[in-house]
């Protein structure tokens, strides 16, 4: 049984790919890329990731769609995906949602906004458990 947590990341930018690689390490995770989501919905498949990183700007079709085929496949279904989007138009957040995305997230990423929403995803923790976050009196 795999301890590390493996997250999939699909985006196509190299800078961000980069980017993800180094935070996501740096936490310990284990990270897949890739820049196609062809290649993003195989590796889903095959390597049953714990979480997906999904920029929705993708070349071919975009990432809500390739979120959406992950949701409608059996096999991925229950596999978390946090969107990540250069785009801030209004009712963006609600497709995605529609989509099937766990989180919707705006770039560039907030790090400690996104490491908790992987944290709550993949092990559910409240983030009023955690001592950094809570607030003072
Ligand atoms: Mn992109």
């Amino acid at each position: 049984m795999r301890t590390r947590r493996r997250v999939l990341v699909v985006e196509d930018d190299l800078l961000n790919i980069e980017l993800m690689v180094a935070l996501l390490e740096g936490e310990g995770y284990e990270v897949l890329c890739t820049e196609t989501p062809d290649a993003g919905l195989a590796l889903a498949v095959r390597e049953h990731p714990d979480l997906i990183v999904m920029d929705i700007q993708l070349r071919g079709i975009s990432g809500l769609e390739v979120t959406r085929r992950l949701k409608a496949n059996p096999a991925t279904a229950a596999i978390p995906v946090v969107a990540l989007t250069a785009l801030a138009m209004k009712g963006d957040k609600a497709s995605g949602l529609r989509a099937g995305c766990d989180a919707y997230l705006m770039k560039p990423i907030d790090r400690p906004v996104f490491l908790e929403t992987l944290r709550r995803l993949l092990y559910g923790r409240p983030a009023a458990s955690r001592p950094h976050l809570m607030e003072s009196t």
